[in-house]
């Protein structure tokens, strides 16, 4: 039984007031919830992805609250001369349990590739961390009919196969179809399954079935507190990337609170 994650991407969002504001009422309702069962407590994890200058101040905030931290992004290489470049080992470090890597944004802004995420899934696995590794056509691939092409060559290519084949390491997928993310365009319920259900009959391929079918596969791109509770019930969705509705507490909530029980 897979327990489902919803994670959120802050992106470049939030000057320290904001962004421990942002953590201390998440936690405050988690406390809140798990000491009273009031508000109901979400029936899955949550994790928060803050950007890098607020990964102190959010985990000291979210301390002992049953929020898991994580990092948007790491280098491919532990330390070094890099300037301005973030290693695994120092999310590690500062209590991070997940990375974001291959993001559509990175994969555009930055110019990162598959080969470029796989380094790095590999770097966050050597440090401990649970890679959450994006893929997602664009809207051109949809309209070509490749987009299961695509992720299955994306998935195949981005993901250090050997090091995930080696022992019990953390793995989670995101799909974010790059046309839904911050575009208040959400794939349809169809379309998210159709992409999950492939997922994970390629990742059986890649890793196994037993691994395929521990591996949570989130869905990104535009949800809401409106559309996730059809997106949540899902036979293949284990939880969500939210970037947008991540940076309201209520919206964050109510999307954790959409999970099934
Ligand atoms: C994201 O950036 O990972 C994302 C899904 O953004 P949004 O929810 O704003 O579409």
């Amino acid at each position: 039984m897979r327990r489902k994650l919803i994670a959120g991407n802050w992106k470049m969002n939030g000057l320290t007031a904001d962004g421990l504001k942002l953590a201390e009422s998440l936690a405050q309702r988690a406390q809140q919830a798990a000491d009273y069962g009031d508000p109901k407590p979400p029936a899955c994890d949550l994790l928060v992805c803050p950007p890098f200058t607020l990964l102190w101040p959010v985990r000291d905030a979210i301390v002992g609250g049953g929020i898991a931290l994580g990092g948007q992004d790491c280098h491919a290489v532990q330390s070094g001369a890099h300037t301005g470049d973030v290693s695994a080992a120092m999310l590690r470090d500062l209590g991070c349990d997940f990375v974001i890597l291959g993001h559509s944004e990175r994969r555009q802004n930055h110019g990162e590739d598959d080969a470029t995420v796989r380094a790095k899934a590999e770097a966050a696995l050597d440090s401990g961390l649970t890679p959450i590794v994006c893929v997602g056509e664009t809207e051109a691939e949809r309209d070509a009919g490749e987009t299961l092409a695509v992720i299955a060559r994306q998935i195949e290519r981005a993901l250090p196969i050997s090091a995930l084949a080696q022992e019990e390491t953390g793995l989670v997928i995101a799909y974010e179809p790059v046309w839904a993310i911050g575009t208040g365009r959400t794939a349809t319920p169809d379309q998210v399954q159709e992409v999950h259900a492939a997922l994970r009959r390629h990742l059986a391929d890649l890793l196994g079935a037993g691994r395929a079918d521990a591996t949570r596969l989130l869905y990104g791109g535009s949800v809401k507190p409106e559309n996730a509770q059809e997106l949540m019930v899902l036979a293949d969705v284990d939880g969500a990337l939210v970037g947008g509705a991540s940076l309201k507490t209520e919206d964050f909530w109510a999307i954790a609170t959409a999970c099934p029980l």
